[in-house]
């Protein structure tokens, strides 16, 4: 039987980070992913995708605003699916960053699989036994949802889902306006030409200071809850609901 110093169970941004660190280190380390490829939930569910879908709305935000910088205006119309092409090529140009090669290379053996404990210091992965004298468990979070009265009903999106759709929902609501939320709501309200500010001034609610919460509804989608509110660092990002075309709800 295999006997480690130390096995990291989860390839996610916590995982890889641990399990490099130590295994440079000098300590006999393997990490274990369940899915196929490493990265966790900031490259392929959460930081990665919602920066490039930012990054594109800032474009077209920028390109309809042309004139203010001297420059011809452009009517920079979102096809969502292009755009979400875009945020997945994105993501496989960093997977490269998070192949398992590289973590060999640092001394790590990377196995994947969804291990179970034998005991407090053994494991078992597709029929192997493996031995260690420290687990470092680093399985991440999935999205909590909310227990709202016909929520399950109505549907919704979450991260898991809303940076591969297809098309842009016509109108959508965001329950959470903490950074994620809020980041997500700016990005996809900067969609259409002309509707940015005409939604949010049209609405005292999202002039209010402090105001919270954001909304809009998806037909047939489901919807996002943000479960890692932070008002300063919403602020942090720069974000001005009222120009951004969101009507915020208390
Ligand atoms: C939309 C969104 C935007 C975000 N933006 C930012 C940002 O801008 N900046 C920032 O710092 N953070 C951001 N975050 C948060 C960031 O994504 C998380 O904090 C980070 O991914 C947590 O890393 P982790 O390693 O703890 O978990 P995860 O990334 O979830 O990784 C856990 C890994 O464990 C694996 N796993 C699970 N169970 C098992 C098992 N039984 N066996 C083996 N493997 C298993 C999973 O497949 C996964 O690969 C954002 C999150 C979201 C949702």
């Amino acid at each position: 039987m295999k006997q480690q110093d130390l096995v990291v169970i989860g390839g996610g941004a916590g995982g890889l980070v641990v399990a490099s660190g130590a295994a440079q280190l000098g300590l006999k380390v393997t990490l274990i992913e369940k899915e196929a490829r490493l990265g966790g939930d900031c490259l392929h569910h959460g930081c990665v995708p919602s920066k490039t879908l930012i990054h594109a709305a800032k474009v077209a935000s920028l390109q309809r605003r042309g004139a203010e910088f001297g420059l011809a205006a452009l009517d920079a119309k979102a096809d969502l699916g292009k755009v979400n092409g875009y945020v997945q090529r994105v993501i496989a140009h960093i997977q490269h960053h998070d192949d398992p090669e590289r973590f060999r290379g640092y001394g790590c053996k990377v196995l994947f699989g969804a291990p179970h404990f034998l005991d407090p210091h053994t494991i078992e992965i597709d029929g192997a036994m493996l031995r260690a004298r420290r687990f470092v468990i680093a399985t991440g979070s999935r999205p909590a949802v909310p227990p709202i009265e016909g929520l399950a009903e109505a549907g919704y999106l979450t991260n898991l889902d809303v940076f591969s759709l297809a098309r842009l929902p016509e109108r959508l609501v965001v329950l959470g306006a903490g950074p994620i939320g809020v980041e997500l709501a700016q990005a996809l309200a900067r969609r259409q030409p002309g509707d940015d500010r005409r939604d949010g001034r049209g609405d005292p609610a999202a002039r209010r200071p402090g105001g919270h919460g954001a909304a809009a509804r998806a037909p047939r989608s489901r919807r996002h809850r943000n479960p890692h509110g932070h008002p300063r660092a919403a602020r942090a990002h720069g974000v001005r609901r009222q120009d951004r075309g969101m009507p915020a709800h208390r």
